[in-house]
Formats: C-alpha cells, sequence, structure tokens
C-alpha cells in the first residue's frame, strides 16, 4: 500500500483534534504502519492512553537503553498493564556494538552523543526498519523549545520520516487538566523532583524556577561548549 503525501496527510488530519488524529493515521491513512515511542516518563502517560484508546495493539516502542531508573521500569510495567497496551516492546542495544564500543558502560560521561547513538538511535533505527514502520507518534509540544515551537502535527524529520505529534498545540495546562481527567498515574520519581526523566545517570532533580529540561545532561555542560539538550532522536519528549 503507498504512502500518502505528507500534504495529503496535513490536509485529511492535521487538523483534527489528538484521539481523532490519531485514529485517522493509525485505521485510515497508515494501517500497520504508525508506532509511538515513549520514555515512559514524567509526561508520557497521557498520549500512551490516547493511543491505547485508539487501538492497544499499536506498537510502543520503549528505548531500554539499560541506564533507566529501577522506577521508570516498574512504570513502564505498571502503565503498560492499566492500559491494556499488548505490544509494548523494549528495544535495546545491540550487544556487539555495546562491547565494542562501551564495555565499561562509562560511554555517557564523555561521549554523550555517542552514548545516545548507540543505546537509543541505532535500535530505534532497527526497529522501524524490522518493523515496517512508517510514521512514528511523538510526545513533542510546540511550548517546550524554541526549536520546537513552529512544529506541525504532522511532518517529516531530517530523514524524511513521518512523525506525528498530537500533542504539539496542547499547553502544559491542558495536558495536566487531561491527565488528571483520565485518573493517569504520575511517574513515582516527579513527586521528587524530577521533571524531565531519561537515563539515570543523565538526569537530576530540577530546582524551583528552573526549565524543566534543565536537569538533563547537565553533567555536559562546560564553559567551552553548549549544554547537550537532545538525545538525537527528536522523537519523544523526553528523550
Ligand atoms: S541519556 Fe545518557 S546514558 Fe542514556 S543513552 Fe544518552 S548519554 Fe547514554
Amino acid at each position: 500500500m503507498s504512502t500518502p503525501s505528507l500534504e495529503i496527510l496535513q490536509q485529511r488530519y492535521g487538523h483534527l483534534p489528538a484521539g481523532e488524529l490519531l485514529h485517522g493515521l493509525i485505521h485510515e491513512a497508515l494501517p500497520g504502519r504508525v508506532a509511538l515511542v515513549s520514555s515512559f516518563g514524567a509526561d508520557s502517560a497521557l498520549l500512551l492512553s490516547l493511543v491505547a484508546d485508539v487501538d492497544k495493539h499499536t506498537p510502543v516502542l520503549f528505548l531500554n537503553t539499560g541506564k533507566h531508573f529501577p522506577e521508570t521500569l516498574e512504570y513502564t510495567r505498571h502503565l503498560t498493564d492499566q492500559l491494556g497496551l499488548t505490544r509494548v516492546l523494549h528495544l535495546t542495544p545491540d550487544e556487539t556494538l555495546l562491547s565494542n564500543i562501551d564495555s565499561t558502560g562509562t560511554l555517557w560521561q564523555h561521549q554523550p552523543n555517542r552514548c545516545c547513538w548507540l543505546r537509543k538511535v541505532e535500535p530505534l533505527e532497527r526497529a522501524v526498519k524490522e518493523l515496517g514502520i512508517e510514521a512514528l507518534i511523538t510526545g513533542r509540544k510546540r511550548y517546550q523549545t524554541a526549536e520546537r515551537a513552529q512544529m506541525h502535527t504532522i511532518e517529516l524529520d531530517e530523514q524524511q520520516q513521518l512523525r506525528i505529534n498530537p500533542l504539539a498545540n496542547w499547553s502544559k495546562e491542558q495536558l495536566q487538566a487531561e491527565t488528571m481527567r483520565r485518573n493517569l498515574p504520575p511517574h513515582p520519581l516527579v513527586a521528587q523532583g524530577y521533571k524531565s526523566i531519561g537515563c539515570a545517570p543523565c538526569t537530576r532533580q530540577v530546582a524551583a524556577g528552573e526549565d524543566e529540561r534543565a536537569g538533563r545532561w547537565a553533567h555536559t555542560k562546560t564553559t567551552d561548549s553548549a549544554q547537550k539538550t537532545e538525545c538525537g532522536l527528536h522523537v519523544t519528549q523526553e528523550h
């Protein structure tokens, strides 16, 4: 089955509310070729719930980097069960690459971009190819960063991969209200001051008044180089 062009997808579905947008793409435009990438982090529950409403069998790709907090792994199990999701796939780094590139598990300290490639980018690219996925659902929002302020609900990334951003236009207040209305459980570390949750070595608590992503890759900030702020995936709100 051919893939509709970006323009057609935007015209037909781009203006729809999140649930209808997801329904149209998952069931009409790209059946069997859409997956959700989720970090099961601080802001993940709502999008997982919206996708579960549309089709509980939608592939959910969780990048199990081997560096997550135990609380994240437990939360992954808990949310999966609560929402009735049937295809949460744990994507792990390639064993050979892992032993060749990061045998000590400390690559994140010196080369975080390479570590993110090894533990996130490569496993995701491999899974997308193996599963025949043509569009990835992301939890990115316009309000999060200046780079994201202009993004569309349906777009192409740098690799010409279709991305679906059902929450792009939502405000933080709308997200919180809908999350409460659905009675979705928070990630257990949120109560401890974590606002954006990724791998344990690269995540710290955020102080009052700090940007919610200030706790990500904080160890990479030096006087002569910019702080790392993204993992290279650009597909979730928290990776
Ligand atoms: S977030 Fe940190 S530990 Fe996780 S893959 Fe990236 S550099 Fe490695």
